[in-house]
């Protein structure tokens, strides 16, 4: 059996006081790498915050969060942060690309925490445009760029420093679906080369798509199928 990648055990976030709102309650799953999963519910259900707290960006108010076996909340700030530059790549609806810097440039930055030179950077950033399938746009600014290949230079900069998993918040939100279909493509392509993905997504035809769908409702998982059969 591969090695869990994500662990989450006993999640709970919860956002104010009054009233207090229970984004997260109780969850717990884990994610083996090589795997591709859809965590699918309506908006509201909580999907962005286990994003963010999968991600390490926000703690959890219960529970646990472990990267490759190391639990996120043993680690200070600046070790925690150097994890999530190293093993979390992350995919956002809106792309966050920077405008002024060429897409080389902004694949490249995926590399800032990696040790290696600005040569082997962009190197390596010109191998991962390759794999996205935009080797020749390498010199473009962003603006320049359609959304799908905006949102292909975004998966391009997760992907170039090889992280132990990548986790996409609606990664095709913001596109047509064709476009978006293409976007699903690539993503089971770079999965089948070894990625480690988690999707979100409120579609449940894009999610039945992916080999495994979480679903989420008030905060809750509402069913997991790779438990199902499970004991
Ligand atoms: P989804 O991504 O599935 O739409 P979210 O994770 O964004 O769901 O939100 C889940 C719930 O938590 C919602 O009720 C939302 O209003 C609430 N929430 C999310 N972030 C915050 C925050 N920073 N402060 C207060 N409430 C929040
Ligand atoms: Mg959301």
């Amino acid at each position: 059996m591969s090695a869990t990648v994500l662990g989450l055990d006993g999640v709970s976030k919860v956002y104010g006081e009054q009233p207090p709102v229970h984004a997260l309650r109780d969850v717990s799953f884990s994610v083996r790498q090589g795997e591709l999963v859809a965590i699918v519910g309506p908006s509201g259900s909580g999907k962005s915050t286990l994003l963010h707290v999968m991600g390490t960006l926000e703690q959890p108010s219960s529970g646990t969060v472990s990267i490759n076996g190391v639990e996120a909340s043993s680690l200070d700030d600046r070790a925690l942060s150097l994890l999530r530059a190293r093993e979390i790549g992350f995919v956002f609806q809106q792309f966050f690309l920077a405008e002024h810097a060429t897409v080389r440039e902004n694949v490249a930055d995926g590399l800032l925490y990696a040790g290696v030179t600005a040569a082997e950077r962009r190197r390596r950033a010109d191998e991962a445009l390759e794999r996205v399938g935009l080797a020749e746009r390498a010199t473009f600014k962003p603006t320049k760029l359609s959304g799908g290949q905006r949102q292909r230079v975004a998966i391009a900069r997760a992907l170039v420093g090889q992280p132990a998993i990548v986790l996409a918040d609606e990664p095709t939100g913001n596109l047509d679906s064709s476009t978006g279909t293409s976007i699903m493509e690539l993503l089971r392509e770079l999965n089948a080369g070894g990625a480690t993905i988690v999707m979100i997504t409120h579609d449940a035809d894009l999610a039945d798509q992916l080999p495994r769908q979480i679903r989420m409702l008030d905060g809750q998982v509402l069913s997991d199928t790779a438990r199902i059969g499970a004991p």
